[in-house]
């Protein structure tokens, strides 16, 4: 893979006269994606550029605060006029994915289009799909390179308040709140530079991670005390959630976000997994602690893929089905679960 630099990248996109830009983010956008799109676009807008977020389906409500959020289209909700942002458009940015599967349909729209697409990214195992690659598997979310590559181009005094405030709440969600290994000394002064913004950081948290519905409180409470099951010969924790568990409390997107956490917060867990019945597809998440390699599991059982220690993946069988395939995959990894 050859890797770009970011001054190079925006020459690129300086040598077209009015270039038209479009931003994607993979389905379901988290705060690392939306916040690096909504940042990014802000940053552009601030240097003259106008760019267009496009995400594939609708995301969590507790993201919808985010400067630019409400120019935001989604894909699955108006996919005339995405059709035609994204034929036209010259550039197309990629950011916190790197595989046009997860982007669902959308993928076909962006593959199609001839458009220099740039990724910006931090998971493991790229495509290939790009024609310039920004891309760091160490980073630890997708909002911190989008950081490193506007400080590569000396804009840093282009970034406001607002786009910092977006940045800030990818790195923030992306690290779990700055504890996970993925978390260097240079994301703390990212994050440090990004505060000095003016950023009011406690209600960054608030508006994530203080704003649960009752009901989403309710669910949780319940998938810990009646759905999860402890496998302890492989300091495995398992939790499944059935569609009518979702109607019951319902449950919309966003409400199962760190779910798959509580598992692993379980003393001698390493490997925890949130089992989903979404309808069309059986959704999966994998966590791991230590040197159990999540996306490799996601990869090789479950059609998935994602970080070392925070992956995802999906099963076209019933739930049970799944959740029985997922132990007899787990067999395969006694010994490594168990050192
Ligand atoms: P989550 O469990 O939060 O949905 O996803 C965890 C991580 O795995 C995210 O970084 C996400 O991008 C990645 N991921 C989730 N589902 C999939 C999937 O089906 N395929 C791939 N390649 N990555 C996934
Ligand atoms: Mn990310």
């Amino acid at each position: 893979m050859v890797l770009h630099s970011a001054t190079e990248i925006l020459k690129a996109i300086a040598s077209v006269q009015d270039p038209k830009i479009v931003i994607t983010t993979h389905h379901k956008p988290d705060a690392d994606a939306m916040g690096s799109s909504l940042g990014l676009k802000l940053f552009l807008e601030s240097i003259g550029y106008d760019a267009t977020v496009i995400s594939p389906t609708d995301y969590a409500s507790f993201l919808k605060w985010m400067k630019g959020d409400e120019q935001t289209i989604v894909y699955e909700h108006n996919p005339t006029h995405a059709k035609a942002l994204t034929h036209e458009a010259d550039f197309i940015f990629c950011l916190d994915f790197n595989h046009l599967s997860r982007i669902n349909e959308y993928g076909d729209v962006v593959a199609d289009s001839n458009a220099k697409k740039i990724l910006i990214d931090h998971h493991q195992f790229p495509q290939g799909f790009e024609d310039y690659t920004f891309w760091d598997d160490t980073a630890s979310s997708t909002c911190e390179l989008v950081y490193r590559f506007i400080h590569a181009n000396g804009l840093d005094h282009k970034i406001d308040k607002d786009a910092a405030a977006c940045l800030y709440t990818g790195i923030v969600t992306d690290t779990g709140s700055f504890r996970f290994g993925s978390c260097s000394s240079e994301t703390m002064r990212i994050s440090a530079s990004l505060m000095d913004k003016g950023i009011k950081h406690e209600e960054i948290f608030d508006r994530v991670y203080d704003s649960f519905t009752e009901s989403r409180v309710r669910f949780i409470g319940y998938a810990i005390s009646e759905k999860l099951e402890v496998l302890h010969e492989y300091n495995t924790a398992l939790i499944t959630i059935t569609k009518e568990e979702l109607k019951k409390y319902g449950v919309v997107t966003g409400d199962t976000e760190g779910l798959v956490n509580y598992g692993l917060s379980i003393e001698g867990i390493k490997f925890a997994v949130l089992i989903i019945d979404r309808t069309k597809i059986v959704k999966m998440s994998f966590r791991s602690k230590g040197d159990f390699a999540a996306n490799v599991f996601a990869m090789q059982h479950f059609n998935g893929g994602g970080h070392f220690h925070a992956a995802g993946g999906s099963s076209f069988v019933s739930l049970e089905e799944t959740a029985d395939q997922f132990k007899t995959a787990l067999k395969l990894y006694k010994g490594q679960l168990n050192g």
